[in-house]
């Protein structure tokens, strides 16, 4: 019996670390055997097999509060990195763009809500944490030359989050990490103090996030579906989504290939217009939102 219950020990444990829907077909599989062979009873299986379920569906279950937490420690890894424009008229204009937009996404809600800021940098770059914080660079803003193609950029970004791109950046072995940690602290308003603890709690799992969004890039696919989410935000939010094919197409000419910023990260501006299949925006924009652009982005352009 004492072999038993550490056999059934590892094999929990090995299925902790390896959380998917993967594991949930390999438990029915490997408990089916262990039954015919004698090795545990009816009963031992059925509880392996919820045991597991609980922990494949945990793994993937980050609240909204906690995916915030571990969003606002990486929203700093980006303040180490750049620093924030300090320019009130053009960061209150793209947090009013960008909210417009949030809200015409599929996740309207956050815990904390979105948040924009401009960054001062050249690059061409944007960022989305998983709590809701978006990051722009100015380089990004000079490759706009209307409220919509800017509106795309910010939709696009939006779509991360929609699609949980961050979250997912985690390495499956260290989820488990992370909800432990948060378990452990409970949900509860952490002062700056109890969070620098928090982030040193799970810098691996903050790391994961920050390298695959600064340094790697996601996915082809994932950016793909960013670009599709994108194109439904603008749409419901009453922009044309082809804005989205004309900045890419100034962004093909600005960007350099083997550049550490969009370059690096995203696939090429004419792949992801080839992958988007609409034309380009051809319809005036409205006078009132042409002024409202330059007025408020103009000097940056
Ligand atoms: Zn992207």
């Amino acid at each position: 019996m004492k072999k038993l219950t550490l056999q059934m020990i590892s094999f929990l444990a090995l299925l902790i670390f390896c959380g998917c829907a993967a594991v949930e077909t390999a438990t029915t599989v490997a408990t089916d055997i262990a039954v015919q062979r004698g090795t545990i009873t009816k009963e031992q299986a059925a509880s392996i097999r919820t045991g597991t379920t609980a922990v494949s569906r945990s793994l993937e279950d980050f609240t909204p509060e906690q995916e915030y937490y571990i969003g606002r420690s990486v929203g700093a890894v980006v303040l180490t990195k750049y620093k924030a424009l300090n320019d009130a008229k053009v960061n209150s204009y793209v947090n009013l763009l960008g909210q417009t937009l949030a809200l015409a996404s599929d996740t309207p809600e956050l815990f904390a809500g979105y948040h924009f800021l401009v960054l001062d940098s050249d690059d061409i770059n944007a960022f989305a944490t998983p709590g809701g914080h978006i990051f722009i660079t100015r380089g990004l803003i000079r490759c706009c030359r209307t409220e919509d193609e800017l509106a795309a950029v910010l939709a696009h970004e939006i779509g991360h989050i929609q699609m949980r791109h961050g979250i997912n950046a985690i390495q499956k072995a260290r989820m488990a990490e992370a909800l432990t940690v948060l378990a452990r602290e409970g949900v509860k308003t952490y002062g700056d103090e109890e969070l620098i603890k928090l982030s040193n709690s799970f810098g691996d799992v903050i790391s994961d996030i920050t390298t695959t969004m600064i340094k790697n890039g996601y996915s082809r696919t994932y950016e793909y579906q960013a670009d599709a989410a994108a194109v439904n935000i603008l749409r419901r939010a009453g922009y044309q989504p082809g804005a989205l094919v004309n900045m890419l197409q100034v962004m093909s000419r600005q960007i350099k290939p083997g550049g550490s910023d969009f370059a690096k990260t995203h696939p090429s501006p004419q792949a992801r217009i080839a992958e988007l299949g609409i034309s380009a925006q051809t319809a005036q924009i409205p006078n009132i939102r042409k002024d409202r652009f330059i007025k408020a982005a103009g000097h940056l352009l």
